[in-house]
């Protein structure tokens, strides 16, 4: 996508899209803005008029590149906003997805959310495509589209908490009274309130964690700084914009907190919208199970203990019997957690009915310790408002305490997570997930758009969707699968080896780290070696150690942002990454020459989600292996290949070191579901592809 667009097409742009100091919004549209659809603009133009050789967009940028796949995408959005239909479309890297919707959603005139995957992909939308298409529809520059971006309510500043903090401050260290200076004096001059304003301000500052507009701390209209919130202003600016660009993770969250709302006119804070674009929408099912999903920990307890405290304290209205009462939650929360099973991960929670036989008690001592909790701040005599929302939140883990211990549901799988946090410290967390989100997608969101577009580079599996239809429970919608517009065959070399052992056995790793070793000689590094699990990385990154002549970077090491910049200035860098570095990612250019895969990513079977899917899916009659496991493996692995083809002229290789794809029956579903590379088992033929008269042919 960002290939076609010319470095000019960041010239030009106007100051509102800079991002500090201004916002991250551009809706200088005032409010009941007529929609932006006029034949004296490029909008009067058909689609054709605008994509076509020739046409207005080439015509603007002398770089665009027609493409017809783009068009086509074009035209089939525009039919499905007219005809107000559900659409999926499969648009390889290259197609220029993001103008091939954006024009459409732009002609209609109607209020549009867009929603993605990645902060990468909403940015480029915000910063790029949208003042490239200004630029190419207003070239006078008299008119502007009236878009905002929005971030969860996380992001934000909530101003109530920090005015209280500054009334009463109550830090802990150093490093959090120098970060409390930096957010005091930015909040006098943010007009968004995005904590990405501040830089300085450390990633997993504790003391952000205490002051963001998350929604279950939030007063809502009863709070003093209503009229000059963050979150107040965002929720203006979007239901003034035409286009709304979201993520996944908003969007889900905003949509659960109105479902739970039951349609409360100031629930949630996007916009009614009738039109929805999911890009990357391959990352839809993940995203929707884990907020229509519970998950209560110990942690989660602790923090309603602690913000508790901390209200009262600051309101010195500290009773003994609140102090009891937290003490009491701390205790048996802490208690009943530690006497959950053992296990490591993720593992399913099939004996609640027998641990709760043998821990009713505990069990019935923590609803008890909650509900005491909640008791005593309602018969608090005189109270701040915040003390409704933290009644609120010991009646709300109450009841989904229950649902987690108690409930039958058969569309649920119960389970538990102990993850290893730092210092030693485990968390519990437990969690219920919905096996099938289709239906509840169903009800709360298809039958209620007018139209929807589903789109990625990777949903169709062996050029069909049943599998994402089935998975998303999207019905009645129509469907295409675009040509890509990168030429594969003489871009992309794809390797199979027929001699390594099946990855499932021990011999595997010697000979794997072997050939991946050959390969990067061949390549002269420029790789990405991407594994299906951390042990299989370290460990074949520990075989390699001293083996290879070129600098290698290991997932962990460092942030994933330090390590992919680092691997974009390092020549002949190698990278060693798992499943992070699948999806999301764009190295352009001949940095990345080489992507590796150790084997098909079929998902974890023992994992309690997968296996409950599973078992689903099976009880019907489906084979699970067919319809589930193997299409979910395939739209992954064509994530992972997918990080080589960046651009026109990006030229490489993809080698997959597991020849189950060649022998076993399923894997024709991969073979037939990946790009057109040109295809080899043969490593005489890879050496061929990086020869230079090879290089210079392509
Ligand atoms: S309305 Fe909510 S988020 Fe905004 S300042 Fe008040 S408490 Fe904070």
């Amino acid at each position: 996508m960002l290939a076609v667009i010319p470095e000019s097409a960041d010239e030009g742009v106007r100051p509102t899209r800079v991002v500090a100091g201004t916002g991250y919004y551009r809706d200088s549209v005032p409010a009941g803005s007529q929609p932006v659809v006029s034949a004296s603009s490029g909008t009067g133009a058909s689609l054709y008029q605008f994509f076509s050789p020739g046409g207005l967009l080439s015509r603007t940028h002398p770089a665009y590149e027609f493409r017809r796949g783009q068009l086509q995408m074009a035209q089939a959005v525009e039919q499905a906003i007219a005809e107000r239909r559900h659409l999926i479309v499969e648009a390889g890297t290259g197609t220029g997805k993001t103008l091939a919707y954006l024009m459409p959603v732009i002609r209609s005139g109607q209020r549009v959310i867009i929603s993605t995957g990645t902060k990468n992909l909403q940015e480029q939308l915000f910063l790029k495509d949208v003042p490239f298409l200004e630029q190419a529809l207003f070239p006078a520059g008299d008119r502007k589209l009236s878009v905002c971006y929005m971030k969860g309510r996380s992001n934000y500043l909530c101003r109530k908490k920090l005015y209280d903090l500054t009334d009463k401050p109550v830090l802990s260290g150093l490093d959090e009274i120098e970060q409390y200076r930096a957010i005091a004096a930015w909040e006098q001059t943010s007009q968004s309130g995005d904590r990405a304003e501040l830089r300085s301000l450390p990633e997993a500052s504790a003391l952000w964690h205490k002051l963001d507009a998350r929604a279950d701390t939030c007063l809502g209209q009863k709070c003093s700084s209503w009229d000059k919130c963050f979150i107040t202003e965002m929720r203006r600016r979007a239901a003034e914009s035409d286009i709304i660009i979201v993520n996944h993770h908003l969007f889900f969250a905003d949509l659960g907190i109105k479902q739970q709302a039951e349609g409360a006119p100031d629930a949630g804070i996007l916009p009614e919208a009738g039109i929805v674009i999911f890009d990357e929408a391959h990352e839809l099912e993940e995203v929707a199970s884990g907020y229509f999903g519970i998950s209560v920990s110990a942690a989660r307890l602790e923090e309603l203990c602690r913000d508790t405290e901390s209200l009262l304290q600051r309101n010195r209205i500290y009773t003994t019997a609140a102090s009891g009462a937290i003490k009491s939650l701390r205790e048996r929360g802490a208690f009943f957690f530690s006497l959950l099973p053992e296990g490591d991960g993720r593992f399913a929670f099939e004996s609640r009915r027998e641990f709760l036989e043998e821990n009713g008690d505990e069990f019935l001592g923590l609803r008890q310790a909650l509900a005491r909790i909640a008791a005593e701040l309602e018969n608090m005599p005189s109270k701040p408002e915040e003390v409704h929302g933290f009644i609120r939140r010991a009646q709300e883990l109450n009841v989904q305490l229950s649902f987690l211990m108690e409930n039958e549901d058969k569309n649920t799988v119960f389970w538990i997570e102990r993850r290893r946090g730092g210092r030693d410290k485990v968390q519990v967390i437990l969690q219920a997930t919905p096996i099938d989100v289709g239906p509840i997608l169903q009800e709360c969101l298809w039958s209620k758009l007018e139209c929807s577009v589903l789109t990625s580079a990777t949903l169709a599996v062996s050029g069909g969707f049943d599998y994402i239809r089935g998975r998303l429970g999207v019905e009645h919608a129509r469907d295409v699968v675009l040509p890509s517009h990168f030429d594969y065959q003489n871009q992309a070399l794809f390797y199979v080896p027929p001699d390594l052992p099946d990855p499932r056995t021990p011999q595997f790793a010697a000979k794997a780290a072997e050939r991946i070793r050959q390969l990067l000689e061949i390549t002269r590094g420029r790789a990405f070696v991407l594994f299906t699990s951390y042990a299989q990385m370290r460990d074949i990154h520990q075989r390699l150690l001293g083996e290879l002549d070129f600098p290698t970077l290991l997932q962990g090491d460092a942030p994933k942002t330090a390590l992919l910049e680092e691997f974009r200035v390092t020549p002949n860098c190698v990278l060693f990454a798992t499943s992070s570095f699948w999806q999301g990612v764009d190295v352009q250019g001949e940095q990345l020459s080489c992507v590796i895969i150790d084997r098909l990513p079929f998902a974890v079977p023992s994992d309690p989600v997968v296996a409950a899917r599973v078992k689903a899916i099976d009880a019907v009659g489906g084979n699970a292996f067919f319809e589930y496991q193997v299409p979910a493996a395939v739209i992954t692995l064509k994530q992972g290949f997918g990080r080589l083809i960046r651009s026109l002229s990006d030229r490489g290789l993809v080698a997959l070191l597991d020849n189950r794809i060649l022998k076993k029956q399923y894997g024709r579903m991969f073979v037939e579901s990946l790009p057109n590379y040109r295809r080899t088992t043969e490593l005489r033929a890879v050496e061929e592809w990086f020869s230079p008269e090879q290089a210079n042919q392509s």
